[in-house]
């Protein structure tokens, strides 16, 4: 409360407005009683002369005794507690009740005093000035004392002002103590009164500080009914309302955040001068920085985007949508879809950037469009040699015996090839619409290896290549068997195919100790250029098109065998040399029954 300058604002008001009203009714006061003191001297000096008159005019006019006048004037002044004078026609005194004898005969003649003046003309006359006996202001009365008609003198009565003075200053002493006892007690009340006023005031005023401050909730008690007290209830209300507002405020801001921080795009609000307001995790992601700490920077320091910066400053200005595909050179590239939304407002406050990566669409589109050129490059080639002997045979060649029996071996030999083709099409689309659905059993590797090298060896003695078996132990893993046979199947015949005459292959097994098995395959053939490598795994990509075509190969076996060995949880790969050879593998979890038996192996 000391401290509220409302308080001392209406407190000093109060107390200073209780303070002059008491000076000035002290004043009026102290005014109206020196008048009416001033009123009650000249009524007793007037009574007093009027009373004097018919007792005095005998005896002047008779020129008396001036003994027997001086007595009365004594009894009259004693009687009246007046100076009583009495004055000849001629202006001498006769008597008067404060001189003795002597002062008398020094005193000159009275006839030019105003009031005695006065009253020997017109009667009556009154004066105040200084007394020459006393040298004191005094009050004078003076009537004209006749006697049968005629002026025999003036009775005069004096009062010194200092009577009244002294009247008034006892008054005046009172008046103070007074003046100031009520001003105390007016003092005292307004504190009282004041402070019960602004105390709910200054509550007020701390509960909406704290607000501002953002203390959400607070409460305010006044007790009554009045308007303050009205004024404290909506108080309450609003506050509850505002802390409930800001509550779900939060949580709406929340929610944004959580759901703009999981989205996938990268956003970014910036505001008219393109510094960023708001960006994402993604757009962090994308481009590199730390999404809580780049608000307020400029969006240029931190996309480095000559045509991003004018769509987005042209959106700004014109308050329309605007959108961009771009390349964003990162740690890898990027292909952008931009979308540009102005805020809304007019002019328009700024604009939200959505960023759509489309870096994996575009290289998915391409792997589609490009598979579809291979499948109907690969379907054409054999069709064209069907329809090409088929129009040989029609245009005369069947009746050609010699002919005819090698166009239609040839048409058969196309027939196969298609054949294996649509085969392995079928093959990888069911693996990959399969996928994590196949049944996942134990099989054994080293069965399994040793059944594919008795189906190959007729094959790898045409070729006059050796084909062996590693000594691996018995092993188990999780997979299916007829997809472990296509895998093993074809490396082993990639092998064979691609390495030349008196050449090697062998397949081997071995457990890694991590939970995986490795299958391998390895030859000493012609290898794969270190540059064909990271391809090689593609649909229809083939080192050499021609050779492999003529080796009747389809270019899916490799895909085939990577989508199996995933679709079991697995992987694949290649190591080669051109002109060592090759060496395939699979990595397959390791089944754990088959860790037991490796351990009792061991
Ligand atoms: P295909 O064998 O039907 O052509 P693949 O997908 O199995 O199809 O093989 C793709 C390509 O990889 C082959 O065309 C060939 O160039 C190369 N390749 C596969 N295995 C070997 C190997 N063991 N040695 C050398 N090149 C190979």
């Amino acid at each position: 409360m000391i401290r509220s300058r409302l308080f001392w604002k209406l407190f000093g008001t109060f107390v200073g407005l209780t303070l002059l009203s008491a000076f000035a009714l002290g004043v009026l006061t102290y005014r109206w009683e020196r008048q009416l003191l001033e009123q009650r001297a000249w009524q007793q000096l007037r009574q007093a002369v009027a009373s004097s008159t018919s007792e005095l005019g005998e005896r002047l006019a008779s020129e008396g005794e001036p003994g027997e006048i001086a007595t009365i004037v004594d009894r009259l002044a004693e009687q009246s507690e007046l100076r009583i004078t009495a004055i000849s026609r001629s202006g001498n005194i006769v008597a008067d009740s404060l001189l003795g004898g002597d002062e008398l005969q020094r005193h000159d003649n009275q006839k030019l005093r105003p009031e005695v003046a006065g009253a020997l003309s017109n009667g009556k006359a009154e004066s105040t000035r200084e007394s020459r006996a006393t040298g004191e202001p005094t009050l004078f009365f003076a009537q004209r004392v006749e006697h049968e008609g005629q002026k025999v003198g003036v009775v005069r009565a004096a009062l010194p002002e200092s009577q009244i003075t002294g009247r008034l200053r006892v008054f005046a002493g009172a008046l103070g103590i007074m003046t100031t006892a009520i001003a105390v007690v007016a003092a005292l009340v307004t504190y009282i009164v004041v402070r019960r006023l602004v105390r709910p005031v200054v509550t007020l005023n701390d509960a909406a500080r704290a607000i501002a401050r953002g203390e959400y909730g607070h409460r305010v008690f006044v007790p009554g009914s009045d308007e303050l007290a009205t004024l404290a209830r909506s108080f309450n209300n609003m506050s509850f309302a505002l802390s409930k507002q800001v509550s779900d405020l939060r949580a709406s801001d929340q929610r944004q955040a959580t759901v703009l921080g999981g989205m996938v795009e990268g956003v970014v609000a910036v505001d008219r001068r393109q510094r960023v307001l708001f960006a994402n995790a993604a757009a962090g992601r994308l481009f590199g920085f730390s999404p809580t700490q780049v608000q307020g920077r400029p969006l240029l320091e931190l996309i480095r985007h000559h045509d991003l910066h004018g769509i987005l400053q042209r959106v700004i200005n014109r308050g329309t949508p605007g959108q961009l595909d771009m390349k964003w050179e990162g740690p890898s590239e990027r292909q952008l879809a931009v979308q540009i939304t102005p805020l809304p407002g007019q002019p328009s406050p700024g604009a939200v950037i959505v960023l759509h990566d489309n870096t994996e669409l575009r290289r998915l589109e391409t792997i589609r469009s490009e598979f579809m050129a291979n499948v109907s490059h690969e379907l054409k080639t054999p069709l064209s040699s069907i329809k090409a002997y088929c129009e040989t045979l029609m245009d005369g060649a069947v009746d050609d015996l010699d002919n005819r029996m090698r166009f239609l071996a040839r048409i058969a030999e196309q027939g196969d090839r298609l054949n294996d083709l649509i085969q392995d099409m079928l093959s990888l689309a069911r693996i990959e619409s399969e996928g994590q659905h196949v049944d996942l059993v134990p099989v054994c590797v080293d069965e399994l290896a040793l059944k594919c090298i008795d189906d190959h060896r007729a094959l790898a003695e045409a070729k006059q290549i050796e084909l062996t078996c590693g000594d691996g132990p018995a092993l188990k893993v999780v997979a299916d068997e007829e997809g472990l046979r296509v895998i093993l199947n074809n490396l082993v015949d990639n092998a064979i195919k691609y390495t030349p005459v008196d050449g090697r292959v062998r397949v081997d097994w071995r457990s890694d100790g991590n939970g995986r098995v490795r299958l391998s395959v390895a030859d000493n053939g012609a290898g794969i250029p270190r540059a064909d490598l990271p391809r090689i795994f593609e649909r229809f990509y083939r080192v050499d098109k021609a050779r492999s075509r003529e080796l009747g190969s389809t270019g899916l076996g490799l895909s085939i065998v990577k989508h199996l060995a995933q679709s079991f949880g697995g992987s694949a790969g290649v190591e080669s040399t051109v002109g060592k050879g090759s060496t395939f593998w699979v990595d397959l979890p390791v089944s754990v029954s088959a860790g037991e038996q490796l351990t009792s192996a061991s």
